[in-house]
């Protein structure tokens, strides 16, 4: 089971819409568009920037640039820094 989804199990009744705000920040997470990166780890500021250190740069020889960013989704808080700072336009949150 995913974290998100035990957290959700355990949230307290503490007021609709306390729930629901808590609700949005566990399901939005940050998500890359691998059609449109350039997998460049020496120019991504969002790997540097990301607080959480939640973007990595992963080798993978089945990928057209030999390399992808993967983004753990435990760790994203959904905070939109890497929306801001990527040069290709390619990440989103959602
Ligand atoms: S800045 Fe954006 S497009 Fe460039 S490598 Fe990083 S995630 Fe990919
Ligand atoms: S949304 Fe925030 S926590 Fe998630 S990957 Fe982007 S910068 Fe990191």
């Amino acid at each position: 089971m995913r974290k998100s989804n035990l957290a959700t199990a355990n949230l307290p009744q503490v007021g609709n819409i306390r729930i629901f705000e808590r609700i949005e920040n566990i399901y939005m997470k940050a998500y890359v568009d691998k059609q449109k990166c350039s997998s460049e780890l020496r120019i991504c500021k969002p790997i540097a920037e990301c607080p959480e250190k939640a973007i990595s740069w992963v080798e993978d020889d089945e990928e057209p640039l030999g390399s992808r960013m993967e983004i753990d989704e435990e760790k994203c808080t959904g905070c939109g820094i890497c929306v801001s700072l990527c040069c290709g336009d390619c990440i989103e949150i959602k």
